[in-house]
């Protein structure tokens, strides 16, 4: 517990009504996104300027008391989960655009900023923000930033690592960063692209400059079904191999479909695997890619194809896909969105086992995903009410992370590490490796005080990990964890 002097102290640095500290006030900021994880906050921030975040940090620092981050908090990965004995340091407050250049195409935000409201601000330019989670609605910039956050369009455009040029950061002592150039290549080592993705682990991210791109001058979705999911898998790869990036390439399963098609008559065929393609660019090379798509579909086995003809019916078939969450939320009391990354050759190999673990577990999943990036979203459906469904639906979470590390993938698209997939980190890198990263973040914070026990598990757990891995005959070969 952070004690009343401590608290005292904190308020002095902010505005009235900056610091929340009683229970009623701090249980809203509970939990992120994953509410399956929970911990009342001792102390919740929230300044207005970069110069009450850095007095904050100062405090901290001097004091030695641990902060976590907070953005928006629809992280699924419970990275902004409040730690005990720490302040909460909500960022949503620092919101303002600070600049749009039209011509050098960059936006200059405060980190609170909505990623929606970059493109907003920049529309009467004919500019956007290229990479869109579909939480863009409401998560801020300053945590798409530390979770290197992607969306339906990163497949061409990139994730947010690729789209932002400069941040400004504060370190724990609150010092300032300054990360980045306007220009294409920067001195250094990159720690640009380092605090990308670190999860509010090494600084508190004040201020992010944006590349903005031009509206594409045409944009055009194909919605093909398939009665195989292996088979819808496989057309993926065959599309890229065509020769065609599309803007967009999005995969929903069966479950999904129906899901989504109940909740907001889409108008979708009942099949076993959709597909939707969105290509975008000139006029030309629109109606080139619309007619390469199309054959890779048919040829690939699709047993309906749709061309949407105008705006209206593009938001339409789009319209299942984005409200495909919530649709899948009505199926059963609790869902767990599993995000991982596997090289898009083995899509049809992966979906197979995911349906063979599905009937193993006797919990149903509904596979929503970003397939041309080989971004899996499995939701795995159960009720927390039922003894032992949490832990089973979490142990099933964890052996589809485990299979993408096994196929060549990665525990983690776009959602981050957080508290959720820690163990699964022992799957992916080896003590070396994890050491490097322990000593990246003793470079940042000596004292470990931002965002602990996230994200970078300490190397005695990951030997835990890999014994009872071995024990429960998931790893033949002991060899194999590499500790
Ligand atoms: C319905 C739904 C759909 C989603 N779809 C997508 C998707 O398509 N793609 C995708 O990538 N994600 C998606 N997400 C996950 C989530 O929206 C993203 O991870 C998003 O970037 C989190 O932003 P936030 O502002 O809510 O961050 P928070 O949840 O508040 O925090 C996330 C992490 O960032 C850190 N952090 C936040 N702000 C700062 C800062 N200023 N400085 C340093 N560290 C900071 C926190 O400590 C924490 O570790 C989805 C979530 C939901 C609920």
């Amino acid at each position: 517990m952070l004690s009343p002097a401590f608290v005292t102290r904190l308020r002095a640095l902010l505005p009235p009504d900056a610091v929340l500290f009683e229970r009623e006030d701090v249980v809203p900021f509970e939990s992120d996104g994953l509410s399956a994880y929970r911990n009342t906050p001792d102390v919740v921030a929230l300044p207005e300027t970069e110069a009450q975040v850095a007095a904050v940090l100062r405090l901290c620092h001097a004091e030695q008391v641990a902060v976590v981050a907070r953005g928006a908090g629809t992280g699924l990965a419970a990275g902004a989960l409040p730690v005990d004995g720490a302040v909460l340091l909500v960022l949503a407050k620092l919101n303002r655009i600070k600049a749009i250049d039209p011509l050098a195409r960059t936006a200059v935000v405060e980190p609170g900023v909505r990623n929606l409201a970059i493109s907003e601000a920049a529309a009467p330019h004919g500019l956007y923000y290229a990479p869109d989670p579909s939480s863009q609605i409401a998560c801020s910039i300053g945590g798409n930033v530390a979770e290197n956050s992607g969306g339906v369009h990163c497949l061409k455009y990139g994730l947010t690592v690729h789209n932002v040029l400069k941040l400004r950061a504060l370190t724990i002592a609150g010092e300032v960063l300054e990360l980045g150039s306007d220009a294409l290549d920067a001195p250094g080592y990159d720690l640009l692209a380092l605090l990308t993705g670190s999860e509010g682990m090494l600084a508190v991210i004040t201020e992010v400059t944006v590349k903005l791109l031009p509206r594409p001058e045409r944009a055009q979705v194909v919605l093909a079904a398939f009665d195989d999911v292996a088979r819808a898998g496989a057309a993926v790869g065959d599309i890229i191999a065509a020769g065609v990036i599309p803007a967009g390439l999005e995969m929903m399963d069966r479950l999904a479909i129906e899901a989504a098609e109940a909740f907001v008559h889409a108008g979708y065929p009942l099949a076993e695997a959709l597909l939707l393609v969105e290509v975008d660019g000139v006029n030309e090379e629109v109606s080139d890619d619309i007619a390469t798509v199309r054959q890779v579909l048919k040829a690939a086995g699709a047993t309906e194809i749709r061309t949407a003809e105008d705006d209206a019916q593009r938001a339409k078939f789009w319209a299942g896909r984005k409200a495909a969450f919530p649709a899948v939320g009505r199926l059963a009391p609790d869902y767990y969105c599993m995000d991982g990354t596997i090289p898009r050759s083995q899509l049809p190999h992966v979906l197979t086992r995911i349906a063979a673990m599905s009937a193993e577990y006797g919990l149903a999943v509904a596979n929503v995903f970003h397939a041309g990036d080989g971004n899996l979203h499995p939701l795995i459906l159960f009720d927390a009410n039922r003894p032992g469904e949490l832990e089973k639906a979490e142990t099933f979470g964890g052996r589809i992370l485990e299979l993408c590390v096994e196929v060549g993938g990665t525990i983690t698209g776009e959602h981050g590490v957080g508290v959720e997939k820690i163990k699964q980190m022992c799957a992916q890198f080896a003590s070396p490796e994890l050491q490097r990263f322990h000593d990246v973040k003793a470079a940042f914070d000596p004292g470990r005080l931002l965002n602990p026990g996230k994200a970078v598990p300490e190397l005695h757990r990951c030997a835990e990990w890999g014994a009872m891995h071995v024990s429960a005959g998931r790893l033949p070969h002991p060899e194999l964890p590499r500790f």
